[in-house]
């Protein structure tokens, strides 16, 4: 139950939104083109969602710029300017933060409050929602933008406490610059984010210790200044370029789909396509090679197999490369890596490469991480660990619904929701790229627009039939939950341990959390429940 004592009744909402991210800020923008009264909640000290958080060195998009913004305004997409391909971070939040302000959306935002209960009241039908510094917010309706990779997992090493170095998380990083020159720096992790950050630290640290469990599959990014030529070209055609966006499974243009199964081509024109897209860059490009090559094992190790090729030839110590060379899951099983210079990085003097695997991190020392009873001295230790994906931030606020269910206790076995919208005895709750959705495995920008502009409709819709209500089937969301699971199982995503089915998090159900059939189909099916009068949903006055 809330406790009343405590917290301070702020006002009455038409919506209460969860998150200052991409996802928060558009959906504060179209509640308050509908004349919703709506207020934003967030965390963080700014707007900007995971690109206020992830500051570290290196953090950069992996979906090209002038693909990954806003498709709302035509006059943002027309003036906005992106510095490169895959722009940095800092340039993503400084857009953040333009769109912000051009839409005069911070006096609905508000900063440095972190929720963490949102109640159903069964009898005033309104949501309470409670800040921890006590704030309570009461709406009609609560949008969770809570985001995808949002809460942050530091592995459970006994003696982190004793560390007399510095530590730092990824998904955490301080707003002022970290100088690494002169210091010996440990990373923990290997995956996009260990990925981008250990070339950069590398080149400042006195020495830099990587700790590997687990080797993964990285492709070049071939990141670049955006030329005015390239820019203008795509602003001529930006309307073009989202409808084709709009309607290809990952809501990105650029890349037409591929017609040829892998075994078509010989080994040798295989590799020469695969060349070819390692050259251009880029994660989709290069998975777009073949049709099959996430259906099909045989395909699928043509590519992984050109791509431990490509590893020996970079790093020149064999026995390194080795370790580097990924073989115990499919390429693009796990989120294929984007990088700047990353295996280059393992033939420098200053870099070493522990397998954490054979021999497992023991423990933090006082100084260092110990391995087999020896202690790495390390000044700094940086975990580019990961997060709890998809639930992790919506379960880490007590959500309870109808008759006071919890969320927690419905999704123990779990993530259950229909259409990665809602989930069924939370009324008036929904969920941007919640689990059972594309998101993750999307352009996010393009799902969370489909989201939101899916959302807004319904409200808008309820208004004018005069409904106050709308909640989830549940046998519509078993049949979701079940159709989302036979998608992947037909996959060699579920072939990984990776955080798509929450194999990072120890005791977390292994559920294959994104619906991997693609934006565009996806969409269909949400068009379509809307044809036929929301079907699965119900709605009442
Ligand atoms: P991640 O992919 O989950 O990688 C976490 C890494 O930490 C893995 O290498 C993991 O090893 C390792 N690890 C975790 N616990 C460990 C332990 N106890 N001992 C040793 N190693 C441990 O996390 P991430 O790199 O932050 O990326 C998460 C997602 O965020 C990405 O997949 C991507 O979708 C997104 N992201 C995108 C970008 C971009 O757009 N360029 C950048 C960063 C992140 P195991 O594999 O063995 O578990």
């Amino acid at each position: 139950m809330i406790s009343d004592q405590n917290s301070r009744l702020e006002r009455s909402l038409d919506v209460v939104i969860v998150g200052a991210g991409f996802a928060g800020l558009y959906m504060l923008y179209q509640t308050r083109r509908m004349g919703l009264r709506a207020q934003v909640i967030e965390a963080g000290a700014d707007v900007g969602g995971t690109w206020y958080w992830n500051r570290y060195p290196g953090a950069r998009c992996d979906v090209e710029s002038l693909e990954y913004s806003y498709s709302f305004s035509s006059d943002l997409q027309q003036q906005w300017r992106w510095p490169d391909r895959f722009s940095g971070q800092a340039d993503i939040l400084r857009y953040l933060h333009h769109v912000a302000d051009r839409f005069d959306l911070f006096r609905s935002v508000t900063l440095n409050s972190r929720i963490h209960e949102a109640h159903f009241d069964d009898t005033a039908r309104e949501w309470r929602v409670v800040a921890s510094d006590g704030r309570d917010w009461r709406a009609r309706f609560c949008v969770m933008a809570t985001g995808n990779l949002s809460l942050p997992r530091v592995p459970a090493f006994p003696g982190l406490d004793s560390f007399e170095g510095r530590w730092f998380h990824t998904g955490l990083w301080p707003k002022d610059p970290i100088d690494f020159s002169g210091r010996r720096v440990g990373v923990v992790g290997t995956g996009s984010s260990g990925i981008q950050l250990i070339p950069v630290v590398a080149k400042q640290a006195k020495h830099l210790t990587v700790f590997q469990r687990t080797a993964n599959f990285s492709v070049p990014a071939v990141n670049r200044p955006l030329t005015d030529d390239i820019d203008q070209a795509h602003k001529a055609r930006y309307d073009v370029w989202r409808d084709e966006a709009r309607r290809t499974p990952f809501g990105i243009a650029g890349h037409p789909p591929p017609h040829l199964d892998a075994l078509d081509d010989s080994p040798e024109v295989r590799d020469r396509k695969y060349e070819t897209k390692w050259g251009i860059g880029g994660n989709i490009s290069f998975l777009y090679t073949y049709r099959d090559l996430l259906t099909n094992d045989a395909a699928n190790e043509t590519a992984a197999d050109f791509v431990r090729r490509k590893i020996r030839s970079i790093v020149k110590d064999p026995s390194i490369a080795e370790l580097l060379a990924p073989k115990d899951h499919p390429i693009g099983a796990k989120r294929l890596c984007l990088d700047d210079g990353y295996y280059e990085t393992f033939n420098r003097d200053n870099v070493t490469l522990v397998d954490v695997r054979k021999h497992p991190i023991e423990r933090v020392s006082r100084v260092g991480v110990r391995i087999s009873g020896a202690d790495y001295e390390l000044d700094d230790l940086i975990f580019a660990t990961g997060f709890d994906a998809m639930t992790g931030a919506l379960l880490d606020i007590d959500i309870r619904g109808a008759r006071g269910r919890s969320l927690r206790e419905k999704w123990r076995d779990g993530p259950v929701a229909y259409l990665g919208l809602m989930t069924a005895d939370f009324p008036n709750l929904f969920m941007i790229t919640g689990p059972g959705s594309p998101s993750v495995k999307t352009n996010m920008v393009m799902s969370i627009e489909q989201h939101v502009d899916w959302i807004a409709g319904c409200l808008a819709g309820m208004d004018e039939r005069g409904q106050t209500l709308i909640s989830v089937d549940p046998l519509s969301e078993a049949k979701w939950v079940a159709h989302v699971d036979e998608i992947a199982q037909a996959t060699l995503y579920v072939k990984a341990d990776s955080w798509y089915l929450g194999s990072n998090i120890p005791g977390k159900p292994r559920v294959f959390m994104p619906y991997i059939a693609g934006l565009d189909r996806y969409k269909a099916i949400c068009d379509a429940v809307v044809e036929r009068g929301y079907e699965g949903f119900i709605m009442r006055r």
